[in-house]
């Protein structure tokens, strides 16, 4: 059993907007590149040309189809994925060997390769499904919230974001320190009823989802109630979404 910190005072974590992600993947490619060459390199592919590839990606885009019940089109849901850095996080008090722990600095959630045994108790932990166990190194690997670019002085301070964000064409991934309520990152989930993944488990992630606005007709006076016009744990498509995960 490995110990965790207790609350820490910087969280550092994502914000990410499911009104405006489009489904690009352009942030999971450019996870990929990055890590494969950073803190927890080699991003591992094993026959990625095969029918049975496998591979070590730390961000995985999911998209959902949401079926309407009121007759209007079903809607599209592009959901990024990745370690969530929780506060209560079991993926760290599962761990025999304090190869998974969790920093009192930033809050940040990593593995030490060098204590890992591989006996992936911490990925059968974690509800997100956000551990990558590389079966070639025989090791647990994770999203280190790019940990060698945001402390990097050698790049311009401007880039010192995960890799994730710093690609994202449509602007839909945020950084910043949530355990701050000043910060750009908590405005923003506080304007926009910011979300924490099925809340039910306990496990207080730090990232947070942004739901869809309502849509433009939908929201005017008098128009139909729309799927999205809860914000919050109330908003379906987000229930929705805790349902198909939970699976
Ligand atoms: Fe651990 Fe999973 Fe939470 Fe990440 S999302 S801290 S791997 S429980
Ligand atoms: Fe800890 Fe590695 Fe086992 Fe995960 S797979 S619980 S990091 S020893």
């Amino acid at each position: 059993m490995t110990i965790l910190p207790g609350e820490t005072p910087k969280k550092l974590g994502l914000v990410i907007d499911l009104d405006i992600c489009v489904g690009c993947h352009a942030c999971a490619v450019n996870c990929k590149e990055w890590n494969t060459g950073g803190h927890m390199a080699p991003l591992t592919d094993l026959q990625p040309y095969g029918a049975k590839q496998q591979g070590v990606w730390f961000n995985r885009i999911h998209a959902f189809e949401a079926q309407r019940t009121d007759g209007k089109p079903n809607q599209t849901v592009h959901f990024p994925k990745s370690c969530l850095h929780c506060q209560d996080a079991a993926c760290v008090t599962v761990c025999p060997t304090g190869a998974s722990f969790k920093r009192s600095a930033d809050g940040i959630v990593l593995v030490d390769e060098s204590k890992c045994i591989g006996c992936k108790l911490c990925s059968w932990a974690c509800p997100y499904g956000a551990r990558e166990f590389d079966a070639d190194a025989g090791v647990m690997k994770k999203c280190t919230l790019c940990i060698d670019r945001i402390y990097n002085e050698h790049i311009p301070e401007r880039e010192r974001v995960p890799a994730c964000v710093s690609t994202c064409p449509a602007g839909a991934r945020h950084f910043g320190d949530l355990g701050d309520p000043n910060s750009d990152v908590s405005k923003l989930v506080a304007d926009r009823g910011g979300y924490d993944l099925m809340p039910e488990m306990n496990y207080k992630p730090t990232n947070k989802y942004l739901p869809p606005r309502p849509r433009r007709a939908e929201a005017a006076p008098g128009g139909p109630k729309d799927l999205n016009a809860e914000p919050g744990p109330e908003n379906p498509i987000l229930r929705w979404v805790d349902k198909v995960l939970s699976r």
